[in-house]
C-alpha cells in the first residue's frame, strides 16, 4: 500500500468527492476549500511534482492543461478561474503528487492575490 495521500485517492482506498474522470486523470473537492470552488486536478500516476516531469510526459501535460478548463466549465466557473501548481514544500506543496488546483467564483478576485 502506498502512502502517497493522492495515490490512495486514486485507488480508492480513501474517499473523494470526485468531479472529473478520465483515463488519465482524476478531479476532486479539495477537503478544506479556499474559494466557492475549489478543486484539485491530478493524473493517476504518481508523479511528485512538475519538478519531476519531462519530456516523456508530453501527453500527460497536455491532458492536464486541455482538462483543467473543461473542468472549470463543468464546476460553472464559465467566468473564469485559476490554476495553480504549488511545486516544492518552500511554495507550500504538501501532497507530493503533481496536482492543479482550480479555484473560482471568487466574490472579489482583486482580494485574492
Ligand atoms: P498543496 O498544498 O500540496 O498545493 O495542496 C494540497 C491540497 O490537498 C490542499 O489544498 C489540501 O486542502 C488538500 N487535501 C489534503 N488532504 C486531502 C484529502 O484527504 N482529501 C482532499 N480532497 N483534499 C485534501
Ligand atoms: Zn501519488
Amino acid at each position: 500500500m502506498t502512502d502517497c495521500l493522492f495515490c490512495r485517492i486514486v485507488a480508492g482506498e480513501i474517499p473523494a468527492n470526485k468531479v472529473y474522470e478520465d483515463s488519465q486523470l482524476i478531479g476532486f473537492w479539495d477537503i478544506a476549500p479556499k474559494a466557492p470552488v475549489h478543486v484539485l486536478l491530478i493524473p493517476k500516476q504518481h508523479i511528485t511534482s512538475l519538478y519531476h516531469m519531462n519530456d516523456s510526459n508530453q501527453g500527460l501535460i497536455q491532458a492536464m492543461i486541455v482538462a483543467a478548463p473543461v473542468l472549470a466549465q463543468e464546476m460553472g466557473l464559465a467566468e473564469g478561474f485559476r490554476l495553480i501548481a504549488n511545486t516544492g514544500e518552500a511554495c507550500g506543496q504538501t501532497v507530493h503528487h503533481v496536482h492543479f488546483h482550480i479555484l473560482g467564483s471568487f466574490t472579489d478576485a482583486g482580494d485574492t492575490g
